[in-house]
C-alpha cells in the first residue's frame, strides 16, 4: 500500500507499508515505516514513539508486542496507526495522542487542555512525603494542599504513597480539574483529595489548623524563553499551565505572598523551579522575610528543581519579631 502524508508544504513524503498474504500489513514493516517517517519530522525518539503508538493501536502491551515478530496489523489498525503517526509527526504529544501518561508508577489519563506530568516533578513528591513525616509522628495525620493541580498527578502521587494525607487540589482550569478527579478515582485516593477550582489560594479560606505542606508545580516560562520552548510544548500544551509571566516568577511571587495564613506553624512549601529559577525563587522566599529556605533538591540532570521553604510567620509572631 502507498500513500501520502504532507507535512509543511515543503515536504511531501511518500510512504510505503506492505500487506501479507493474510491481508494484514507485517508489524515490523508498519513499525519501520514509522519510525522512518517520524525521524524524517525531526522527532528524536522516533523508534520509541512509533512502538508506543503501534502498541496503542493495536491495543497490546508495547514489550509483548516487541517480541511477537508475527504480527500483523488488520485495515482499520494500520489507519489508525497512520493518522496517529501523522499527528505525532507534526510535534502532537504523544501523551495526548494515547492519552495517558506514567506518573510515580501509576497510569494517568491526560488530554489536551492539561499539563502532561513530567518525571522531574517526581522529586516534589519525594520531598512531599519526608517533609510530611513530622506531621505524621505529631499527629498521624499531613494537611497537604496542592497548588495547580493540572491532571492531579502531585496530589495522586502523595496520596497513593501516603495513607495518611489529607490533600486539597486546586486549579483554574475546570478541564484540569475533571481529569484530575477521574485520575483520583482510578487510583482509588479519590475520598482523600478535595478538588475546588481557584485562581491560585483565591477560593480558599485561611483556617486556624492550617496545610502542613504546600506542593506545587507553578508555570513558570518566561515570556522571553517562549519561542525556544519544543512545538510539542508550545503549540500543543496548555499556555495557562506554562506561562510565568514576563520574567517566569509570577506565581512564586504570588504564592509567597500569599500563602502563609494558609500554613500551619513551621508549615513547609515544595516548590518546582525552572532551569535556573533556584536561586531567583530562593531569593524572594528570604526576601520576604516569612520563609526559610531548607533545602535546594537537584533532578537527575543536575539541574536545582525543588526548593523547599518553611514558612517562619507563626514562630515570628509569638517572639514578636514580625515586621511587616
Ligand atoms: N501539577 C501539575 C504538574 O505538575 C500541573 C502543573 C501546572 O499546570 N503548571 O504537572
Amino acid at each position: 500500500m502507498t500513500f501520502n502524508v504532507q507535512g509543511s508544504e515543503a515536504r511531501r513524503w511518500t510512504l510505503d507499508i506492505g500487506r501479507g498474504d493474510d491481508g494484514r500489513t507485517p508489524g515490523s514493516e508498519a513499525l519501520a515505516w514509522a519510525t522512518r517517517y517520524l525521524r524524517q519530522g525531526q522527532i528524536e525518539t522516533a523508534r520509541l514513539d512509533a512502538e508506543v503508538l503501534l502498541a496503542y493501536c493495536v491495543g497490546r502491551d508495547r514489550t509483548a508486542l516487541l517480541g511477537d515478530r508475527q504480527f500483523g496489523l488488520t485495515p482499520t489498525e494500520v489507519a489508525c496507526f497512520r493518522e496517529l503517526a501523522a499527528r505525532r509527526g507534526a510535534h502532537e504529544p504523544l501523551a495526548y495522542l494515547t492519552g495517558c501518561r506514567e506518573f510515580w508508577s501509576l497510569p494517568l489519563a491526560v488530554q489536551p487542555g492539561v499539563l502532561i506530568p513530567r518525571p522531574e516533578t517526581e522529586f516534589v513528591v519525594e520531598a512531599a512525603l519526608r517533609y510530611a513525616m513530622p506531621a505524621v509522628r505529631r499527629r498521624s495525620s499531613c494537611r497537604i494542599l496542592d497548588v495547580g493541580t493540572g491532571s492531579g498527578n502531585i496530589a495522586i502521587a502523595v496520596a497513593y504513597s501516603l495513607d495518611s494525607a489529607a490533600l486539597v487540589a486546586i486549579d483554574i482550569a475546570p478541564t484540569a480539574l475533571e481529569m484530575a478527579q477521574a485520575n483520583a478515582r482510578a487510583c482509588g485516593v479519590a475520598e482523600r483529595i478535595r478538588f475546588i477550582q481557584s485562581d491560585l489560594l483565591g477560593a480558599l479560606r485561611p483556617r486556624r489548623a492550617g496545610f502542613d505542606l504546600l506542593l506545587s508545580n507553578p508555570p513558570y516560562i518566561a515570556a522571553l524563553e517562549w519561542d525556544s520552548l519544543p512545538k510539542t510544548v508550545r503549540e500543543y500544551e496548555p499556555r495557562v499551565a506554562l506561562d510565568g509571566g514576563p520574567d517566569g516568577l509570577l506565581f512564586y511571587q504570588q504564592l509567597i505572598s500569599d500563602a502563609p495564613p494558609y500554613l500551619s506553624e513551621s508549615g513547609v512549601a515544595i516548590v518546582e523551579v525552572g532551569d535556573r529559577q533556584a536561586a531567583e525563587v530562593c531569593r524572594l522566599f528570604q526576601h520576604s522575610r516569612q520563609w526559610q529556605v531548607m533545602e535546594i533538591i537537584k533532578d537527575y540532570s543536575g539541574i536545582e528543581r525543588v526548593v523547599v521553604a518553611e514558612c517562619t510567620h507563626a514562630r515570628a509572631h509569638q517572639h514578636g519579631s514580625h515586621r511587616d
